[in-house]
């Protein structure tokens, strides 16, 4: 063997010697639905209707019991329903999408089912929430500027315009307002109706002209009948500021067949295309977690947009304790995207500090050390930024602490803008802000110190 073939067999055989072995595979299939024995009988065409999986969300335990059967054992079912009761901040909502893409032969430790449908077992007992958790942990509502829209960067809002999605994730960020009221949670409502506030919110968007950014969101705009949202689309395109829209949809993994109805695909062609006419990038940003969800429906409804003339599809993930915190659960997600999704890996956000998160939350430490370690595999372009969504700072990249106490696991961060609540308050500027890790991941120290704060500081009972 001449001596360059020597050279690229020993490169082709290095990836096996790589803390991460990547190897291109062109497999690529729907997992067969008639493995689950509630979906045993369902056809294919059944499987590609939107109303079909829509009529067939699963709501309640008993319902994934039926779908399910043995594989769903007693116990699992008593541990979600205790769960229900006593810890979640969410209802049940799964699709049978969703439900298509768990290890039925292992649901205790799937990845999907454990952020879809925890268990109470899995919760943390000495600490299932941290001292400093709260309902609305990134202060969002706070900063409305109308209802429904958060002003917190200097150019960008987040328009949230309705409180529902087609799915709902144990770890919601916006557990506050999204969903249904639970045991553990009276949900926030809208008081304006929204017709009313989506006007509201345009308004506020034509004489704000520092706003160029739009991130259109929720719940999940596949709750959004199709003639609101592209009627809410058109008219922010008329307004000459904005110049990036974000479309922030769940569903596009959760329910693809919602996004390959002929009326949906035809309003969003007409948003694609009036954004490419004034020069705005439309882009839609989705939330996968685990490799395992990226199915070739999924591929499909994405590929679509981008047809159409959408920038990208970009997934922002969260970075979950048990689902995907190790390098290689988040690489093979990275890939499946990238080679097979037609989706760009652009953020993991570390758990946001919400109720009963904690099993749920990695420490920085851990989220900082997972950045290191995906590094240099992907296209810089697609290498996506592990982000701590600081409370009344925002997104920032897990290095960017300003100081960190591993101890007490206390990060201290810097931030260079006021959000829309401090405009009057320049010393905002120059404040340390503060984010925790999960007190069961600190040393002895640093738990009791944790102990004694408590003490100190009981919470309250209001
Ligand atoms: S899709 Fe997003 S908004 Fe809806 S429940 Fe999941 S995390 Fe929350």
């Amino acid at each position: 063997m001449s001596e360059p073939k020597k050279k690229a067999k020993a490169a082709g055989d290095a990836s096996a010697h790589q803390p991460y072995e990547y190897r291109y595979s062109s497999a690529f299939v729907e997992p067969d639905w008639r493995r689950i024995p509630g979906y045993k009988d369902v056809s294919a065409e059944d499987w590609r209707s939107a109303i079909w999986q829509k009529r067939n969300f699963v709501k309640t335990v008993k319902q994934f019991k039926e779908v399910l059967g043995a594989h769903l054992t007693e116990s699992m079912s008593h541990d979600i329903l205790k769960d229900q009761a006593e810890r979640a901040t969410m209802s049940m909502l799964i699709p049978p999408q969703m439900i298509n893409t768990m290890d039925i032969q292992d649901l205790g430790t799937d990845p999907v089912r454990r952020y879809m449908a925890p268990f109470f077992s899995e919760r943390d007992r000495t600490w299932p929430s941290h001292p400093m958790a709260m309902r609305d942990s990134l202060h969002e509502h706070d900063m409305w500027v109308e209802e429904g829209l958060t002003h917190r960067y200097p150019t960008k809002v987040l328009a949230e315009l309705l409180p529902t999605c087609p799915q709902y994730c144990g770890h919601c960020t916006r557990m506050d307002l999204v969903g249904q009221s639970v045991p553990q949670v009276q949900k926030r409502k809208f008081d304006v109706s929204q017709p009313e506030r989506l006007d509201r919110i345009l308004a506020y968007l034509r004489k704000t002209r520092q706003v160029r950014d739009v991130v259109v969101s929720g719940g999940d705009i596949a709750n959004m009948p199709a003639a609101v949202l592209e009627k809410f689309i058109l008219a922010m395109l008329d307004i000459e500021n904005i110049r990036d829209i974000r479309l922030a949809s769940k569903g596009l993994m959760g329910i693809p067949q919602h996004f390959l109805q002929d009326e949906v695909l035809k309003a969003f062609d007409r948003m694609a295309k009036k954004a490419v006419s004034h020069g705005v990038s439309i882009a839609l940003h989705t939330h996968v977690n685990h490799a395992s969800q990226i199915t070739p429906l999924v591929a499909e409804a994405a590929r679509k947009m981008l047809a159409m003339g959408f920038r990208d599809v970009r997934n922002q993930g969260v970075l979950l304790r048990g689902v995907n915190d190790s390098q290689k659960a988040l690489l093979d997600l990275c890939f499946k995207l990238t080679d097979h999704g037609g989706i760009t890996p652009y953020y993991f956000y570390m758990c946001d500090m919400i109720p009963n998160s904690e099993h749920w939350r990695v420490p920085l430490r851990q989220a900082q050390s997972l950045q290191h370690d995906i590094m240099g595999y992907l296209p810089g372009f697609s290498t996506p930024r592990i982000v701590c969504d600081v409370p009344f700072v925002g997104k920032r990249w897990t290095h960017q602490c300003h100081s960190y106490d591993r101890v007490k696991g206390i990060s201290y961060w810097t931030k260079n803008y006021l959000t829309s609540i401090e405009l009057d308050n320049p010393e905002a500027l120059f404040k340390l802000y503060e984010y925790y890790d999960p007190i069961d991941t600190l040393p002895e120290d640093g738990q009791k110190y944790w102990r004694e704060w408590v003490k100190k500081n009981p919470p309250s009972k209001a």
